[in-house]
């Protein structure tokens, strides 16, 4: 539901541009009309009385109790200044960027993958960091360090697929780890990977020696619809090694990396999402992995023209989400705030190829598509200066506010973010999917919270028994 701005009954007090409302709905038992409202800046959730609501919306805040009013407030529902809230979300975000003490790398050890998925705009080499680069990258990551306090250096091991480079991330990887720790920095990575050669071993080296955390993998359907976009380049399938990976290493009680699926979906395979979702859940993955599904986008290419409409992928994806809930995944239904939309806005934060490029974006490197050499390439690792105005990603909050895209008049824009500078900067809106299934989401997410509750009456009163 859109909320639309009234005149005040209280000069200085306003409903805040930040909430989105729920439509009306009657509880089971009662017959008072009530609403939801997502307060975006800070979060939180209200179930209004309609008329209370109502109230609200119209500026007539005379009639709302003084303590109320307070909570409202304090929640950032109500506000003093509408007009000054966007450069006010705006400034919060800069803030958090500008005092992050996480230091977040991308690297990818190398420009292979075993794959040749229909939508994916990269193109692939046998290149491999080498020894050079990879002496270079150290010295770069630690002249980060020495020149800013950070508590943390966080690695992401990316592609083409990162596991074809193994031999690189077991070279670096100790040495990165050795340099955090003289900097007074902890150190942790993730993953994203095909999970073709995920196995135990892999799996177990990867988080007790190399502190990898967690590992995306992506199936984009069960076997028939995965391996018709996600199949080798030699030909073949690849949906049953990687889920036979996937159960043995999740199937390991004392291997601490937590896994995560990407479905990526598009027209061709939104019909059989939740026949995935039965394909694992019955391999016993419930509650041992994590799944979330993802619109396909483009990639320098045209995958994004199979694309569904985006309310219709997010009707969908609710619908998906509450089929996972219901086959025992645990899913996210409610975002929080989001100060940094991604890596593109942190300066110090720098994806780095095999080749020894370097990008602000990791959707960039070995894409043709951007051209000899490619146009987002900020850098190389032979020089230490970088040049991130090549592209608008690492000014996209300066955009917003200047109002060059949607997110500048957005409700969602603080659990957002803006979601995708690159995006934007091409022309397509970022929308996650809760812009068009927020009020939605928050029924399912009410609804699923009296359910808990009657469950544990019954637990109580069968306790009492
Ligand atoms: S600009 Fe978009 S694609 Fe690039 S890192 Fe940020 S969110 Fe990812
Ligand atoms: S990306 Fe879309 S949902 Fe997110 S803030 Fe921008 S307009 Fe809103």
């Amino acid at each position: 539901m859109t909320v639309h701005s009234a005149q005040s009954d209280q000069p200085g007090l306003a409903l805040s541009r930040y909430v989105v409302a729920s439509e009306a709905f009657v509880e089971r038992g009662s017959e008072r009309v009530h609403r939801l409202v997502l307060a975006t800046r800070s979060g939180r959730i209200f179930r209004f009385d309609a008329t209370l609501w109502e109230d609200l919306c119209k500026g007539r805040f005379s009639r709302v109790p003084a303590p109320a009013i307070e909570r409202l407030i304090e929640a950032n529902l109500l506000v003093g200044d509408r007009t000054g809230e966007l450069a006010e979300v705006l400034r919060e975000n800069d803030a958090a960027i500008s005092k992050t003490t996480r230091l977040y790398q991308v690297i990818q050890p190398s420009a292979f993958c075993q794959l040749g998925c229909t939508y994916c705009g990269q193109t692939h080499s046998r290149r491999r960091l080498d020894e050079a680069n990879q002496k270079r990258i150290l010295e770069r990551i630690e002249r980060k360090l020495r020149n800013r306090r950070y508590d943390l250096l966080h690695v992401g091991w990316f592609g083409a697929e990162p596991l074809a480079g193994l031999a690189s991330l077991r070279a670096l990887s100790p040495c990165l780890k050795e340099i955090a720790s003289r900097h007074g920095a902890d150190y942790s990575a993730h993953i994203v990977t095909n999970g073709v050669k995920l196995d135990v071993a892999t799996a177990r080296e990867l988080a007790t020696e190399h502190n990898v955390q967690s590992a995306e993998i992506t199936l984009d359907g069960p076997a028939r619809e995965h391996d018709a976009r996600r199949f080798f380049k030699t030909g073949g399938p690849s949906f049953d090694r990687i889920l036979a990976n996937l159960i043995d290493v999740a199937r390991q009680p004392d291997l601490p990396l937590a896994l995560r699926i990407r479905c990526n979906v598009d027209a061709r395979n939104a019909h059989s999402v939740e026949q995935l979702i039965d394909v694992l859940a019955d391999a016993g993955l419930a509650g041992r992995i994590n799944v979330y599904f993802a619109p396909i986008h483009d990639w320098g290419n045209a995958a994004s023209d199979l694309a569904l409409a985006p309310e219709t992928y997010a009707r969908n994806e609710l619908d998906w989400t509450v089929y996972a809930m219901s086959r025992g995944f645990s899913m996210g239904l409610l975002p929080t705030r989001k100060k940094i939309v991604c890596m593109a806005v942190q300066p110090d934060s720098e994806v780095i190829d095999a080749y020894g490029n370097i990008f602000n974006c990791t959707e960039t490197p070995y894409v043709d598509a951007y051209g000899s050499p490619n146009r987002h390439r900020i850098g190389t690792l032979q020089h230490d200066d970088v040049n991130r105005s090549v592209n608008r990603f690492g000014v996209f909050n300066a955009d917003v506010a200047d109002g060059s895209y949607g997110c500048s008049k957005c409700p969602m824009l603080p659990v957002c973010g803006g979601a995708c500078p690159k995006s934007w900067n091409e022309g397509q809106a970022a929308c996650p999917s809760f812009k068009h299934n927020m009020p939605d989401r928050l029924l399912v997410a009410h609804a699923l919270s009296k359910l808990v509750d009657s469950l544990e009456e019954l637990e109580c009163s069968e306790e009492g028994v």
